[in-house]
């Protein structure tokens, strides 16, 4: 999609009309069919990984609608499996949602505070006759459950006695049996088109220490049967979720009609958020982590919260993403690039512009006094004048990128040669006129000429220089470590071809520049500020950054250079 086209797209999108929810939710409110007026939404997610851009989706849909329409949204941590869930998770899903800028407040649950209700209403299934302990194998299960065009089978233990079930799911819940021996299941009906509807299993056993219950349980409610209990628990009144789960809705709705509540929560889907060159998987990112591919979750390569904080992005830009992205109910996939765009858009703003030179080569000034140093007021944001301007020292050496001198320029070159004159950004003209070379015949130093009527960048008699080049005084520079990041996956959906994602790992998804030359004033930098490097993109230090290594994290770059190479490959 070329920058014409995105725009235009961007164009329709900000005219976009109420989303299919917003219009459900103000008919809704409308009939006077939400108690109190107040709408109640949820973010639900499993604390078995970090949070990824899918889940930003979520959480500015549900925590945005609350926010819109005068309701509350609940943080509900969805802990059923304890086999893969850790207090890390939900310490950096609570970390990441603050960072996003919204608040749960009081609202914070969790599904294991009402593991003694699901239990409570599983044992008065089994003495209404609804619910069976089914000692089948899974793998009988599994095939016992039928297809989408075969109906199931009903199992062998589908009519033993309600006291017998009480007795074995007592003594499931005592630690008697082995996982995987029985299973509680709600006795639906095993011809059911929706094979979710075929006998859902509401507990299994499972040995696995709890992240908040500890070992207090040995038996697990399932996701079918504790997510829409939860929901009604919490008065939820639009449980918003992803596509995949329109199938299970059926028994969503059934497990609300369990206890006749007066207000049942209604399940709405959408379609979840796609973005090429990326995968958006907890289990797939876990594997990244785990084979050390990516340093950890916030490797910022990583599409998750955390990664794309350290990365640099802010929560403006990614709101900003989501919206312009909009809330449907056909999946599609998202353009990588449309992403980019949303963060440059926001750095433009709020970036402070400074000099780094990140391939540096010396440039001395023959006729500028060994020892003076000059400071000119650098200008920090273009786009901002109350950001106001910074002092940068400016001295007889100083380095400039090594492309922006060539010794045999090809037509076109506006840069440095010998003999051609360009702007020190907002310091000198300078004109080179000799260049020193290595045994190898590499550039090392560049000399020049400077024009002392030339001071802050143009002259009395307005003569004009095609090129400019950013600069940072050798004096004066702080040396630091430059990270450029690139897509983790060159293909736009990894694994595609092969079917493993692993093979569409982008090689140069990170470069390292050991030792860029920095201005002084980059040595104050901390993490979470917004930086432009002129002319390289935009950067925020690193976490591991300290005053004797600077680390800087290239957040993206100033133009979307993969477009344009696209384009040129005519794809
Ligand atoms: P994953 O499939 O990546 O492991 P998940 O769906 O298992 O994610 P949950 O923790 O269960 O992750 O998700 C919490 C909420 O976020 C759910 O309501 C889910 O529908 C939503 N969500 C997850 N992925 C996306 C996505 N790509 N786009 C939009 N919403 C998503
Ligand atoms: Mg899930």
């Amino acid at each position: 999609m070329d920058t014409k086209e995105l725009s235009e797209e961007i164009k329709t999108e900000e005219k976009a009309p109420l989303n299919f929810i917003e219009k459900i939710i103000e008919d809704d409110l409308a009939s006077g069919k939400v108690p109190n007026n107040k709408i109640v939404t949820r973010f639900p997610p499993e604390p078995n990984g970090y949070l990824h851009l899918g889940h930003i989706k979520s959480i500015c849909l549900n925590f945005g609608l609350a926010q819109k329409y005068g309701g509350v949204c609940h943080l509900r941590l969805d802990d059923t499996n304890p086999a893969k869930e850790d207090m890390e998770y939900i310490d950096s899903i609570k970390s990441d949602i603050k960072w996003l800028g919204f608040d749960w407040g009081e609202n914070e649950f969790y599904a294991s505070d009402y593991y003694e209700q699901l239990h409570e209403i599983a044992i008065d299934l089994i003495k209404k006759g609804m619910a069976y302990v089914d000692s089948q194998t899974p793998e009988q299960v599994k095939e016992n459950r039928g297809t989408l065009t075969t109906p199931g089978k009903n199992s062998p233990d589908r009519d033993r006695s309600i006291e017998e079930n009480l007795r074995l799911f007592q003594e499931m819940g005592e630690g008697k049996y082995p996982e995987g021996k029985y299973l509680l299941r709600a006795k639906l009906d095993m011809a059911s088109p929706n094979i979710n509807m075929r006998d859902p299993a509401l507990y299994r056993i499972k040995y696995a220490e709890h992240p908040r219950t500890g070992n207090k349980w040995c038996v697990y409610p399932m996701y079918d049967f504790t997510h829409p209990i939860s929901d009604a628990i919490e008065g939820i009144t639009h449980s918003i979720c992803t596509l995949e789960f329109e199938d299970h809705r059926p028994a969503y709705d059934w497990a609300c009609s369990i206890d006749n509540i007066e207000h049942a929560p209604h399940q709405y889907e959408f379609a979840r958020l796609n973005i090429n060159h990326f995968v958006l998987s907890k289990r797939k990112l876990l594997n990244l982590v785990n084979l050390g591919i990516v340093s950890g979750w916030d490797d910022p390569r990583m599409p998750t919260v955390s990664g794309i904080r350290r990365r640099g992005y802010s929560p403006e830009a990614m709101k900003d993403f989501v919206n312009r992205v909009g809330v449907a109910k056909v999946e599609s996939v998202v353009d990588y690039s449309l992403m980019e765009f949303c963060v440059r858009e926001d750095l433009n703003k709020r970036a402070k512009r400074c000099m780094a030179v990140l391939d540096p080569i010396k440039l001395v000034i023959d006729n500028y006094p060994e020892d003076q140093v000059e400071y000119f007021d650098a200008e920090n944001n273009p786009e901002d004048p109350s950001a106001g301007t910074r002092k940068i020292p400016f001295t007889k050496e100083v380095y400039i990128e090594r492309e922006d001198f060539m010794e045999v320029p090809p037509k076109g070159y506006h840069r440095l040669y010998i003999g051609n004159e360009i702007r020190l950004k907002t310091a000198y003209y300078v004109k080179a006129i000799s260049c020193e070379k290595d045994a190898e015949g590499n550039v090392t130093v560049v000399h020049c000429t400077y024009d002392p009527e030339s001071r802050g960048g143009e002259t009395p008699d307005g003569r004009k220089v095609k090129g400019t080049s950013h600069w940072v005084s050798a004096k004066f520079a702080v040396s630091g470590e430059v990270r450029l990041y690139d897509k983790l996956f060159s293909a736009e959906d990894p694994g595609s071809t092969t079917g493993n994602y692993l093979d569409d790992l982008n090689p140069e998804s990170l470069v390292v520049v050991k030792d860029a030359k920095l201005e002084p004033s980059l040595a104050e930098a901390k993490p979470g500020d917004y930086l432009q490097f002129l002319r390289s993109g935009y950067f925020t230090p690193d976490y591991d950054s300290t005053p004797e290594h600077l680390i800087f994290n290239r957040t993206v770059t100033l133009k979307d250079s993969w477009a344009k190479q696209k384009a040129k490959m005519g794809l």
